[in-house]
């Protein structure tokens, strides 16, 4: 019988491209097509509803009924004049995938016949069953309904399918007694907090014309592609999105010969398909290339607004995911799919940007504005100081478990690098030491005087979990399948509250009398000598930070249930509660969730790794085990001795050995996971799964690699490294 794994490389190399026609050569021409821009908005809303709707958005405010009618009515004519039949609430619950509910328009008539139909309530809110989705236990002690609430601030947009198409309507999602449970709902709080912040500080000591700003991302996306056929023939892949055993290829990415290097044919059909229907979505993809491992690759959009931003990535995946089956690929966002191979992250880009058009962490030439600059530069070291392991915890998961930490990876320990420039500008300031390169005196404002150079040639720091990349920051250690979120919800947070603190300390000097920028001055100096042991120039990937950042009392915490509690510290806490981004129930609930995520996703990688050991890599190695004592019989009936037979007889020892370690603990795994299932809360299970469970998966990959190392090609059944990877 052909096995899974030689259909596969059959089919695999009989493929064919897919041909792919964009609507036009040039981007501009379909661009946000699909979007009910600002565009399609004056085509086709009343300017009273137009009017509403832009300062809804600028202004946070609500949109009454009646105007809800006619938007709703504007976008359905809109909607059905591009084709469309149904439509559906867009949110992003606490699974990680985002969800849809789709409704007809079509409505039957009294008369026996039908009309196309939308109303205003239909649009502004829906009651899907919270129930099914996670909700912390939010359901027990409340209601099991919820609703989901549009967010005018991000457009409706239709989404394509095969034989039809559906509006969009991004919303978001709460419990009946409002609690969120979504990611975009507290995502809105923690940016209204930042940009009310921002605007405090800067309005008061910087510029008066500041009355509005924005956070700003830029996501960039690793992930790695698989052939389809592959991925059938490798339930792992299938199931967890990564292989659970598998020996490293002799050529994996030492050659570094893929890294920029030229994109195979049936992928650069892909991304030009997939990037075709961003492009209709508005995503405005930039970049794309191969990224450091074989198979893997990259894309990145132009930064936007934070929400925008999440939106689209959350869409992009969707888009990625659904495109790759028509190309027979299977897209793989996991965070570390290939053992041995490098992971894939997502880089989340940020940065503040005022309604005057300035890039708060954009040094500039003029001292006057570089004192802002500073203030903002300072603030995030001392933010993310004080919230270390908060924000290590916002990119816990049990995905990144295998990435943060482990080889060519940023670390579990939060830390910040800033260049050598600007650690000689912060000493030069605030440690009166003199700058050799940048001649900057001791503490006086006029000379803040941040060379040229720094503004196009920042240094580069790869190993960096956060680093400062000449005009933002670079947080790199979000995991590729997160939904960056979480990682935007504690950054923006931390950030928020520690400028409403910076703005109250300078404020009480103000009051004393001091003058204005000595007053700012005083109190970085104070910040920056707080914060930074947070400051990390050298390899994060050594060994030696291990050491130096427990010197120093940085936390290291590499696992995901213990990472998890920085949630629930009673800083963390007091943080959320305070401005208003969770409240205590909100919080508890998303503490449970997310463990909850984590248990689930070792439980099923422990069940299918049990079962893929007995029932594909244990038979092979008996079968090749019952071939060696065939052929030693043989031998022994043709008269060869016992040293003759020597090397086989070795080699059934070898396999035994190997199968026996397979088995021993394949019986413990499964002891394993009945027993912390029976553990109590969900922390405790966690742990379990993370100290008891997850740990019995080494000795049984390793003997499982060992023996597809030893036995025949021709008997074993998964496809191997070198197959998935190499073979296009
Ligand atoms: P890299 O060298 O890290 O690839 P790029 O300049 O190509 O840097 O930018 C990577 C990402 O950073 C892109 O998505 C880009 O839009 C984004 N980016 C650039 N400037 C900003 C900013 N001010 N705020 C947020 N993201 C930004
Ligand atoms: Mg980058």
């Amino acid at each position: 019988m052909l096995t899974l794994r030689s259909k596969a490389l059959d089919t695999v190399q009989n493929r064919k491209s897919v041909s792919v026609n964009p609507p036009s050569t040039k981007i501009s021409d379909y661009f946000n097509i699909n979007v009910f821009s600002d565009t399609s908005m004056k085509e086709f809303l009343s300017k009273e509803a137009y009017n509403a709707v832009t300062t809804a958005v600028k202004n946070g405010r609500k949109i009454d009924r009646a105007i809800a009618d006619q938007v709703a009515s504007g976008m359905k004519h809109w909607a059905l004049s591009r084709g469309v039949t149904h439509y559906t609430h867009w949110f992003q619950p606490l699974t990680g995938a985002t969800a849809e509910k789709h409704d007809s328009f079509f409505e039957p008539t009294e008369d026996g016949r039908a009309i196309e139909k939308f109303a205003g309530g239909a649009l502004v809110q829906q009651e899907p069953d919270a129930s099914s989705f996670p909700n912390g236990g939010i359901r027990n002690t409340f209601e099991a309904r919820g609703y989901t609430a549009w967010d005018p601030s991000s457009p409706a947009f239709i989404m394509e399918g095969y034989n039809g198409k559906t509006l969009c309507i991004p919303t978001i999602f709460v419990s009946y007694t409002g609690e969120a449970l979504d990611y975009k709902a507290p995502l809105l709080k923690a940016l209204n907090a930042i940009e009310k912040s921002v605007v405090d500080v800067c309005s008061a000591y910087f510029d008066k014309n500041v009355t509005k700003s924005f956070a700003s991302l830029g996501i960039e996306q690793e992930y790695f592609l698989v052939d389809e056929a592959m991925c059938i023939a490798r339930p792992d892949l299938m199931l967890t999105g990564r292989t659970l055993m598998g020996l490293s290829p002799e050529k994996g990415q030492q050659l570094e010969d893929h890294y920029f290097g030229s994109i195979p044919p049936r992928v650069y059909d892909f991304m030009v398909d997939y990037e075709t229907e961003c492009y209709k979505l508005g995503i405005p993809l930039k970049t794309r290339h191969n990224e450091v491992a074989p198979s893997q690759y990259e894309c990145a959009p132009n930064f936007e607004e934070v929400n925008i931003a999440i939106d689209h990535n959350q869409l992009l995946m969707d888009v990625m995911e659904k495109v790759a089956i028509k190309h027979k690929f299977k897209v793989l966002f996991h965070e570390k799919p290939f053992a041995g191979i490098n992971g894939s992250g997502k880089h989340n880009n940020w940065s503040l940007i005022t309604n005057t058009g300035t890039n708060l962490l954009s040094p500039t030439k003029n001292p006057e504005t570089n004192l802002q600059f500073l203030s903002f530069f300072v603030n995030v070291i001392k933010a993310v100081h004080d919230h270390a392991d908060l924000l290590r915890a916002s990119i816990a998961s049990a995905g990144n478990e295998h990435r943060l930490g482990a080889n060519e990876a940023p670390p579990a320990i939060m830390s910040i690098f800033i260049g050598s420039q600007m650690t000689e500008i912060l000493e030069s300031i605030f440690s009166n030491k003199t700058a050799s390169r940048t001649n900057i005196k001791a503490t006086s404002i006029d000379v803040i005087n941040i060379p040229d150079i720094l503004l196009d040639n920042t240094d580069r720091n790869r190993t960096s979990p956060f680093a400062f990349t000449g005009n933002k920051f670079e947080f790199r250690a979000v995991g590729s399948s997160a939904n960056c979120a979480n990682a935007m919800i504690v950054l923006n947070t931390i950030m928020a509250d520690q400028l409403n603190a910076f703005k109250r300390d300078v404020d009480l000097l103000l009051k004393k009398g001091k003058k204005k920028e000595e007053a700012i001055v005083e109190i970085l100096k104070g910040y920056y000598k707080l914060s930074k042991k947070i400051l990390f120039e050298g390899n994060g990937y050594g060994e030696e930070w291990v050491k130096e950042a427990a010197k120093r009392g940085l936390n290291n915490i590499k696992n995901t249930p213990e990472a998890l509690n920085a949630y629930i510290s009673k800083k963390s806490r007091s943080l959320f509660v305070d401005n208003k981004i969770f409240n205590e129930v909100e919080l508890e609930a998303r503490y449970e969730i997310m463990q909850e995520l984590y248990v689930k996703k070792i439980d099923i990688e422990a069940k299918l790794l049990a079962q893929l050991a007995t029932s594909h890599v244990i038979p092979a190695g008996i079968a090749y085990q019952r071939n060696l004592a065939e052929s030693v019989k043989a031998m022994k009936e043709a008269g060869l001795s016992k040293g003759d037979t020597a090397v086989q007889i070795e080699m059934i020892k070898n396999l035994a050995t190997h199968i026996k370690t397979i088995s021993v603990n394949v019986n413990k795994l499964l002891q394993e996971i009945d027993k912390a299932h029976h553990l109590g809360d969900t922390h405790k299970t966690a742990l379990g799964f993370c100290n008891k469970v997850k740990p019995l998966f080494e000795p049984i990959r390793k003997s499982s690699d060992a023996l597809e190392f030893l036995v025949d090609d021709e008997l074993w059944k998964l496809p191997k490294y070198r197959e998935m990877l190499f073979v296009k």
